[in-house]
């Protein structure tokens, strides 16, 4: 097909969107009124909408808008330790343009043959640019980690790097400069998250609670918390913060990190009897893993800088805006 060529619906998902699925539970898949899936035991279940204009910029790379919309739905099914299998694609564009088509079914299923997840069906519509995805992941019957099973004394941990989406965001806006070093890897980790899903599947049978931080860490800490009917302490020299970010420190304070979001790491608390066998996991997770503080009784979230208290801004994607 010519480039920029225009396809009708049923060739557009024939070309991009069909494809044999790898995972043998998927009976039947694209091109049926609905696809059929034999499955025992638990599914955790989740979706996400990315809009043009508002969570990607109009004229995002459509490889990467493939990539994220995955991206973010897998991460949520991290964060319940579950086993990515299974996704929908409800997708609205305004023109079926061959190269766009081609460019987001690419960076799609980059990110799904990483985890071994079929497409197995969705929705495609003419309209304003935006994706849904909902995907599916596969527990052990009875398991699932959850927001709302923190204790006092349990530890709290956090996984990769904070703040690095932030600072992409910031560089792309013009409000804050990324060294040139620096730049590639922070642009990639705002366009092309990586969703821990090993990571949560290894926790499962370890963590009390977990949740993906997507809104940022003060304000997803927060949930996990309540949900729980506990609080946290954390002390802000525990974080873990990249060489790009100490880099860029006096322009971005401790907020970018704990406020702006889209970071798609994982948050959990650890019951202390634990620690031991999790210590002995540590090498699976290769993107880092440190300890910021610990769950206690009294309820909210407090942070404290060298002792002293420290109160986040409430929403950092407003606070920088
Ligand atoms: P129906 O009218 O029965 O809902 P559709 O014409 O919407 O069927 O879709 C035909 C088939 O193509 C269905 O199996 C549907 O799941 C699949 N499909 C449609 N759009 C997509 C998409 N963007 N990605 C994957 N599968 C899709
Ligand atoms: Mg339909």
């Amino acid at each position: 097909m010519k480039p920029g060529r225009r396809m009708d619906e049923f060739t557009l998902i024939d070309h991009f969107f069909e494809r044999a699925p790898r995972n043998p539970q998927v009976a039947l898949s694209v091109g049926d009124d609905a696809a059929l899936l034999d499955i025992s035991g638990r599914l955790a279940v989740t979706t996400d909408t990315l809009l043009a204009g508002v969570h990607f910029p109009h004229g995002a790379r459509a490889f990467d808008v493939g990539y994220k919309a995955l991206a973010v739905n897998l991460s949520d099914l991290a964060a319940m330790g579950a086993r990515p299998r299974f996704f929908l694609l409800n997708l609205s564009v305004p023109a079926a343009t061959e190269a766009w088509l081609a460019d987001f079914s690419a960076g799609l299923f980059a990110l799904a043959d990483v985890h071994g997840v079929d497409l197995i069906g969705g929705d495609t519509v003419r309209g304003p640019l935006g994706v849904t995805i909902t995907a599916l992941g596969e527990l052990p019957p009875g398991t699932g980690l959850t927001r709302g099973g923190a204790q006092a004394g349990d530890r709290i941990y956090v996984t990769g790097h904070l703040g690095e989406a932030a600072l992409g965001f910031s560089h792309r806006q013009g409000r804050l400069d990324v060294p040139p070093g620096f730049r590639e890897d922070i642009l990639a980790r705002l366009d092309r998250p990586v969703p821990r899903c090993r990571e949560g599947m290894a926790l499962l049978p370890l963590a009390s609670a977990a949740i993906d931080i997507s809104d940022g860490l003060a304000a997803d800490l927060a949930h996990m918390m309540e949900a729980s009917g506990t609080g946290a302490e954390i002390d802000l020299g525990r974080l873990p913060l990249s060489a790009a970010y100490a880099a860029c420190f006096a322009a971005a304070g401790w907020d970018l990190a704990l406020a702006f979001g889209d970071d798609y790491e994982l948050c959990f608390t650890l019951p202390r009897q634990r620690v031991g066998a999790f210590e002995a996991l540590r090498p699976a997770f290769a993107c880092g893993v440190h300890h910021i503080g610990d769950v206690v009784a009294t309820p909210g979230v407090r942070w404290s800088d060298k002792g002293e208290p420290y109160e986040p801004a409430r929403r950092g994607f407003n606070h920088f805006g």
